[in-house]
């Protein structure tokens, strides 16, 4: 079986943007035994994309089409295959109302240009995306089958793995299960990790390594095609071993489990309390541990010492800390996990103390953030961080930050649980 790849966008044609669509494409076919024999680049152009698609129906049974489903008015993938076809576009009210839903939740009204993102194939299939407005399409015509996906990576990876490898298998009547395993990352980030497993990514044959990057963190998918789910962890397993010994210290997770969750579990496995004292992230660190079920367990509290009167009055820092360091300090924030500490009686307490902007405050610069751990019996650990973006994302990235230096604290180099 034939396959090729056409990817569209003027910007691949002005070389703004790396076409990594064709690869990731391609290296997935080959499992399933379905070889891809062309890639093909062509910006947004209506006449072109016509010849090209024409050109692929003629001679491949599968053709992937990557990018211009968007809302502009140069974004004509689908358009143009309908037409080249002779298929029709009707409007899928599912998808409509997950658009309208969409918009009304960033409270924002739904730009005419969008509905055109409802138009599907009347004969074929549609892949809903769960990053993004525009969903995939597949339609077959004269036992040629055409995938159309998202151009944007974050909307295109996770689509193509969940859904349109289980398509494929289907198409082609295996008997085989996908399986797929998630590696959750933190402290590195997406084209670093890739960096350091890219042999891996490109040695092995029979598996799909995929990066995804998340909100905060990366993901990272080791996906097989096998006769059983016992085969397919066989064969991920070598793999998985070496992902670890190279850069295991920054997985947290094998479940697909968040970073507080993690924490959590871990906080139960060593039967210890949590305390914090957060002054930038507002006591988010402390949400975000609570939204686990069973936290109260483990978690006594926290103090959210905004002010510096609250920081001495509080929670106990001295003032003479406060006036000759700030209190964004290293010093401020081990005082502020050290005091915690004791007045919880927890076994380990979290400082945050950091200015997540959008100014500067005691002359020091937006996102300049620092956490102590501190632990009964133990040094307190301070870090440093110089986070960009703006004030959420840094708070979120704080927070999450905490939870990381936390969990660091509690594995003591064991392995992911
Ligand atoms: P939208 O217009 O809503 O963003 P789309 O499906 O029309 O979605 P494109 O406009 O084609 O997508 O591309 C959007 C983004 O995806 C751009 O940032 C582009 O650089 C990136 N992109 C497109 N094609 C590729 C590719 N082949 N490889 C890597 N990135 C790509």
């Amino acid at each position: 079986m034939q396959a090729e790849v056409i990817t569209v966008g003027s910007e691949l044609m002005l070389g703004f943007t790396l076409n990594t669509h064709s690869q990731l494409i391609s290296r997935a076919c080959v499992p399933f035994g379905v070889e891809v024999t062309y890639h093909t680049s062509v910006g947004d152009h209506p006449d072109r994309l016509a010849e090209v698609i024409r050109t692929a129906h003629s001679r491949s049974q599968f053709v992937f089409l990557c990018g211009g489903l968007g809302p502009t008015l140069d974004d004509l993938t689908k358009e143009t295959l309908a037409e080249v076809l002779g298929e029709t576009l009707i409007e899928d009210k599912k998808w409509r109302l997950r658009l309208e839903a969409h918009f009304s939740k960033r409270k924002t009204s739904i730009p005419t240009n969008n509905y055109k993102q409802a138009l599907v194939f009347s004969s074929g299939i549609v892949f809903p995306n769960e990053k993004g407005t525009a969903p995939g399409l597949s339609v077959t015509k004269d036992g040629v089958t055409y995938i159309l996906l998202p151009g944007p990576p974050s909307e295109l990876k996770p689509m193509f793995e969940t859904q349109v490898l289980p398509f494929l298998n289907h198409v082609i009547q295996s008997k085989d299960v996908i399986y797929s395993h998630p590696m959750s990352f933190f402290g590195i980030g997406e084209s670093a990790l890739e960096e350091q497993i890219k042999d891996l990514i490109t040695s092995n044959d029979k598996l799909i390594l995929a990066t995804y990057a998340m909100d905060i963190g990366v993901t990272l998918r080791i996906t097989v095609k096998a006769p059983s789910n016992e085969l397919a962890r066989e064969l991920i397993e070598p793999v998985r071993r070496e992902i670890l010994s190279r850069v295991g210290k920054y997985c947290y997770s094998e479940k697909g489990d968040s970073l507080e969750k993690v924490v959590i579990r871990y906080l139960g496995l060593n039967k210890k309390s949590i305390s914090t004292a957060e002054s930038c992230t507002g006591g988010l660190v402390v949400h975000l541990l609570t939204t686990v079920s069973g936290a109260s367990e483990y978690v006594k509290g926290g103090f959210i010492p905004y002010t510096n009167e609250m920081k001495e009055n509080i929670v106990g820092v001295s003032l003479k800390t406060l006036d000759e360091y700030g209190a964004v300090s290293k010093e401020t924030a081990q005082q502020l996990a050290e005091q915690t500490l004791q007045k919880f009686r927890s076994d380990f307490s979290i400082s945050v103390t950091g200015v997540a902007g959008p100014t500067s405050s005691e002359g020091k610069p937006v996102g300049l953030v620092y956490i102590g751990i501190a632990q009964e019996g133990m040094s307190t650990d301070v870090y440093e961080l110089a986070l960009s973006g703006d004030r959420e994302r840094i708070q979120q990235s704080a927070a999450k930050h905490a939870l990381f230096f936390l969990l660091e604290r509690l594995k003591k180099g064991e392995t992911t649980i």
